[in-house]
């Protein structure tokens, strides 16, 4: 069997076509149809009125922090277990990351635990979808609302996700997504920025653009970035839009085929999807408990060698050499330091075959036994 990538994109639409379209037209910068045609249908795809596509994922968190204001000694709560991008985009800001422990089952800020952490300097909750699996946002609006506090979903994730019916990153006041690569639909590099807003999306908008004041070009009344997604990325993006139901249900059944070959499988804990929830399984993460007979790191050097490429799960926040040192990575963060230990995640591509599944969870069970 060939080597199998723990993700890739699947190019399977209209792509080719256009792109070149783009380039025969000469649209191949930040201005042309197809940026707005991605927006639209984007925001519209998460029942959203405004979408303001940006060059990727980080970008989008640091846009939408910005359009909502958050500045110098602010405080933003985020979950300890998470991608760094949360808690550089808060300090590109001079704002400053608040850490709270994640759920032991759906891997998510853990909502029992925020309202500790807020001071009177807390002016945003980040809650970050992982993996697939939506954040618990009743309980996390509640709170917002009892402290007056905006909420900036980070759902780069989690496209097609949803939360008791409704899909996630317009619950708050704007969501950010990321269509890198890896991500349910992509755009090589790229992101999004989606909010009910009209203030919130005027700003962004605005500042995603060096800032450029409505009133006159080259004048400039705030801090800007250059942040402009191309013509040929957005036109990719409305490629891939075309099949975002295809690959949500590819990654859904795919999850479905691991959990009933791995079920019985000892010592590994299987992805979890709450009865509010709808998974999308971004990627396909295990626990590797201590059971397993042998450990993660071990097991994920023999599926290499077999041809199978997985990763581990994050590097808590705390835990990261970057913020030695910091005020703000002290305290305990038991859940998180333990999945970032045990957790692994599978192959994911939408592409994936039954084939390709049934070789891999046959391979992990071989391995288990050859211990
Ligand atoms: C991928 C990802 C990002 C960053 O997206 P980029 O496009 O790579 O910058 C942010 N947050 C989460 C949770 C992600 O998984």
């Amino acid at each position: 069997m060939e080597f199998i990538n723990v993700c890739e994109p699947t190019l399977a639409g209209k792509e080719l076509e256009y792109v070149i379209d783009c380039i025969k037209t000469n649209w191949i910068s930040s201005a042309g149809k197809y940026i707005e045609q991605f927006e639209k249908q984007f925001a519209a795809y998460c029942n959203t009125k405004h979408g303001i596509a940006v060059s990727n994922g980080l970008a989008a968190l640091h846009l939408a922090l910005a359009a909502c204001g958050i500045g110098k000694g602010d405080e933003v709560i985020i979950p300890d277990f998470t991608i760094i991008s949360n808690s550089f985009a808060i300090t590109y800001l001079g704002a400053k990351p608040v850490l709270v422990d994640v759920d032991p089952k759906t891997w998510c800020i853990d909502v029992k635990k925020i309202e500790e952490k807020i001071t009177k300097n807390t002016k945003a909750i980040m809650p970050v979808h992982m993996y697939g699996h939506p954040c618990d946002m009743d309980p996390i609006m509640e709170i917002a609302k009892k402290h007056n506090l905006l909420v900036i979903e980070d759902a780069a994730e989690v496209h097609g996700a949803e939360y008791k019916g409704r899909k996630v990153g317009c619950f708050g006041d704007a969501g950010c997504f990321s269509f890198f690569a890896n991500k349910i639909i992509t755009t090589g590099e790229g992101g999004m920025v989606i909010t009910n807003n009209d203030k919130i999306a005027e700003k962004a908008r605005i500042m995603r653009n060096v800032s450029h004041s409505p009133k006159k070009r080259y004048l400039h009344e705030m801090i800007g970035f250059n942040y402009r997604l191309t013509n040929l990325q957005a036109a990719i993006g409305v490629a891939q839009l075309e099949n975002i139901e295809k690959y949500v249900d590819a990654r859904r059944n795919h999850a479905k085929l691991y959990n009933s070959l791995l079920k019985n499988v000892k010592g590994i804990t299987l992805p979890a999807e709450e009865k509010w929830a709808k998974n999308v399984y971004w990627m396909y993460s295990i626990l590797i408990q201590d059971d397993f007979g042998m450990a993660r790191d071990e097991l994920q050097k023999k599926l290499r060698e077999k041809g199978i490429d997985t990763r581990t799960f994050f590097i808590p926040t705390h835990a990261q050499p970057v913020f030695e040192g910091m005020d703000f990575t002290k305290g305990s963060y038991p859940v998180s330091d333990e999945i970032s230990r045990k957790g692994l995640y599978l192959p994911s591509s939408s592409s994936l075959t039954e084939e390709q599944i049934r070789f891999i969870c046959d391979t992990i069970k071989a391995i288990q036994e050859s211990f």
